[in-house]
């Protein structure tokens, strides 16, 4: 858990406010910068584009929300955990940003992921079931995915709604915005030729990190696809997010837009957001649109609402990179196409280590350093 600073007695040692600065404006700086508030830093927030906007990895209409990770108690901790995080950023900003509708895995037959995340999960006291054909077929009609597991704790996060929220909270906080870090060091930063110096400098730039830090990961170009959902009226309210472990297909329902983004979460082809025209190619939609019609069929023909790339900042072993550089860039990169749902854990974490207290979860294996960053690539469940 955080260790705060002892209150002394008697006389004030009320130390100067400290002076932080957030590289990069998306979920992870955001949720850094908010943390760091609340512990009374003064802090500065860097980026090109207003907050809930620009070509980084935090825009978009709906991420996924699972605490499902196979075997895997600790990423399953720190998602449970982090879903208790955004429901008091629900109460904080005073409006609904997880949408619980649970995360559906399609079952292969003798799927050992499937089976390990609902014995873990069940392990865990967290609710998860395993569901027949007809089990499922009864609680969202239309949806034929076959037998099946439920993360009952798994839902659709909106991007762009809690990017605005934290920018006005942030902002009624005291935080201020500047534009393009040119020049960045662990405790200074050079913007449109004025250098300012800070206590601590912490960097969230996603894709771009790499222009300050040698961090190693691949930034890949993912596909997404919106299908017109508005065919299954209210039946897209309750419809699960689904995913299929080994193509690595997904499908996230959004409500509020009727639409449903299908895409693949098996790391891409090699890019960078900065001048990709985004387009996507005639193939990955035909794979899209028969993921989405064998499983909803009667959305086979659906049309086509949107089409757009998003970029993944991948590491070897999909685990992220939360660390210090040797002189003290606090850097969290890596989030491998699943950070969104731990944000507000992560941006704690970050302030943690910012402030030079005990980070509140084990960051042995977000180690920059760590061997199994130069390994094979593994495959993550989606
Ligand atoms: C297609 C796709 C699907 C995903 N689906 C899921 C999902 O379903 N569930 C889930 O949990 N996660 C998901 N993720 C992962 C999640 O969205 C990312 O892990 C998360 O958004 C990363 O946030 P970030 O703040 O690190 O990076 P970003 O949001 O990319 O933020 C980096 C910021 O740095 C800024 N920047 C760039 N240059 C500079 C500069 N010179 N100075 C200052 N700032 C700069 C950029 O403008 C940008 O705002 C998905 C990601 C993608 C791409």
């Amino acid at each position: 858990m955080t260790r705060m600073a002892p209150k002394s007695k008697g006389f004030s040692t009320s130390k100067p406010q400290q002076r932080m600065a957030v590289i990069g404006g998306g979920i992870m700086g955001a949720m850094t910068a908010a943390h760091l508030v609340e512990q009374g830093v003064s802090v500065t927030v860097y980026d090109p584009n207003p907050m809930g906007t620009g070509p980084g990895a935090s825009v978009d209409t709906g991420r996924s929300f699972r605490v499902h990770y196979g075997e895997d108690q600790a990423l399953i901790q720190m998602a449970a955990r982090s879903r208790n995080l955004w429901m008091g950023w629900e109460q904080k900003l005073g409006r609904p940003l997880l949408h619980t509708t649970g995360k559906l895995l399609i079952e292969e037959p003798g799927d050992r992921h499937a089976l390990d995340s609902w014995r873990t999960l069940r392990g865990l006291g967290l609710r998860a079931d395993r569901m027949s054909q007809g089990a499922v077929l009864e609680e969202w009609p239309g949806l034929h995915t076959g037998a099946a597991t439920v993360d009952r704790l798994g839902g659709v996060l909106d991007p762009v709604v809690i990017l605005q929220g934290l920018h006005v909270w942030l902002a009624s906080n005291g935080v201020e915005f500047r534009g393009e870090a040119l020049e960045v060091s662990s405790d200074s930063v050079d913007c449109a030729g004025t250098k300012t110096e800070f206590d601590r400098v912490i960097l969230t730039a996603g894709a771009w990190t790499q222009r300050w830090v040698d961090v190693t990961m691949e930034v890949t170009r993912q596909e997404l696809v919106y299908f017109d959902a508005s065919a299954l009226g209210d039946r897209l309210r309750r419809l699960p997010v689904f995913s299929h472990m080994e193509s690595g297909f997904y499908a996230i329902p959004t409500v509020k837009d009727g639409r449903i983004k299908v895409a693949n979460h098996h790391p891409g082809v090699l890019g960078h957001p900065d001048g990709d025209a985004r387009r996507v190619s005639a193939d990955f939609e035909k794979e899209a649109r028969q993921f989405l019609g064998r499983y909803i069929p009667e959305l086979a023909e659906a049309d086509v609402a949107r089409r757009y790339v998003c970029f993944y900042s991948g590491t070897a072993d999909r685990d992220f990179i939360l660390d210090r550089t040797p002189d003290g860039l606090v850097v969290g990169a890596g989030f491998s196409g699943h950070g969104f749902k731990f944000a507000p854990l992560i941006g704690r974490v970050l302030a943690q280590l910012a402030l030079g207290l005990d980070p509140e979860v084990d960051l042995e294996r977000f180690s920059m350093r760590r061997p199994a960053l130069r390994g094979e690539r593994t495959k993550l469940a989606v």
